[in-house]
């Protein structure tokens, strides 16, 4: 059997095969006496984090470690896909350790939303999930902001301890991450990386000023996001990259909404009322009959219905119906990783559509 060869800065076991999974190093470097990971290397040389992907098990060791040492776990939620990028029972795992709840890409959200009633909402479906964070920040880590303000609650809550900082793929962690080694490193100032000590799990180091270190964990994958049922180029169209604005539309009874061909909405019962859409600015949205829609979703599935393009089609699931009944004023009908539909009065009777695999849930509104 060939021998295996360990990164010299995270300790994951090399490979040439997979650049989104951890100890990913070209072929080339192989033959040199240490080897580093592409990882490992892109922070020592550039000062940059770079995801990586792992599996539930190898996460779930990841936690377990946290929860032996004492450390500040900064968890990192995308809020645009706050409940599909949660990471479930992350609290369980991580013991006494105190969580930062870090929401990012605050970008998205329409401006005319205040960043307090945001972190109030987050507090509130923290408590629902479970989770009594130490704090609770939003930033854009692409934009910057509200970073300095992050990395405060970081200094405050982390008591000379050590930080990690754990989250799903895509949320923005190595954005975050590296947001906060410019803030915090001079031109020059280049970081090493180290191997995590007694343990080979992938973890790579970042130093802090006092001798502790701030560790950048792999992202977990989650399966039932979106972005798993749709190729490249739909992605793009489904990921928002600017402000979101909302598209309200007054639905009678018996009217269907689709979103591109992804997800759709039937409007059953309670009157004539308004729902207030939130997906990218790019996802077409139609309106039809619902006595229709089945037959529109037969036709125009791929073309006049999409994303997903009419050459993914045949790798779609089939979309499954979710039925709800509207309880409570201002709620939200959330299709994971796409979007959300608010509903402002109670009493609607719907119908919710989504990819098989893809969650619907119903929830407070966040805006
Ligand atoms: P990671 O997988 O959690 O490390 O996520 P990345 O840092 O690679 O970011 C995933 C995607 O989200 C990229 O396309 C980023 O450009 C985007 N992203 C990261 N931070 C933000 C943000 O603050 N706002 C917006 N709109 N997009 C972001």
């Amino acid at each position: 059997m060939e021998q295996q060869i360990r990164c010299i800065g995270c300790g994951a076991i090399i490979q040439s095969e997979d650049e989104t999974k951890p100890g990913y190093a070209p072929k080339s470097v192989l033959e040199k006496e240490e080897v580093i990971c592409q990882r490992c290397f892109r922070l020592k040389h550039y000062n940059e984090v770079q995801d990586v992907e792992l599996t539930d098990d190898d996460f779930l060791k990841i936690l377990h470690s946290i929860g032996q040492s004492e450390a500040l776990v900064v968890k990192i939620v995308d809020i645009f896909d706050f409940n599909g990028s949660w990471l479930p029972g992350l609290h369980r795992f991580v013991a006494n350790n105190p969580i930062l709840l870090v929401g990012n890409k605050a970008d998205l959200l329409p401006k005319s939303v205040k960043y307090p009633k945001l972190i109030h909402w987050m507090a509130q479906m923290a408590n629902d999930l479970g989770l009594k964070p130490v704090d609770i920040c939003l930033v854009s880590a692409v934009k910057g902001i509200g970073i300095a303000k992050a990395m405060e609650a970081i200094e405050k809550h982390r008591l000379g301890k050590n930080v990690y900082v754990v989250g799903c793929t895509n949320v923005g962690k190595s954005t975050f991450i590296n947001r906060i080694i410019q803030e915090t490193t001079g031109k020059g100032n280049v970081i090493t990386t180290s191997y995590f000590p007694g343990t080979t799990l992938d973890i790579i180091e970042i130093p802090l000023d006092d001798g502790a270190a701030l560790y950048d964990t792999p992202g977990i994958i989650n399966h039932h996001q979106m972005a798993h049922f749709v190729d490249k180029k739909d992605l793009k169209i489904i990921t928002p990259k600017r402000e979101i604005h909302p598209k309200v539309y007054q639905l009678n009874e018996q009217q269907t909404l689709f979103f591109g061909g992804l997800a759709r909405l039937d409007y059953i019962k309670g009157g004539r009322r308004s729902f207030v859409c939130y997906f990218a600015n790019e996802l077409p949205i139609h309106r039809t009959k619902l006595e229709k829609a089945d037959a529109l979703y037969a036709k125009q599935f791929g073309e006049l219905l999409s994303p997903p393009s009419k050459h993914y089609i045949d790798q779609f699931p089939p979309l499954v119906a979710h039925t709800f009944t509207i309880k409570e004023r201002k709620t939200d009908i959330v299709f994971s990783g796409l979007g959300w539909v608010t509903c402002n009065e109670p009493g609607a009777q719907v119908v919710a559509y989504a990819p098989k695999g893809v969650d619907i849930l119903i929830r407070k509104s966040l805006i």
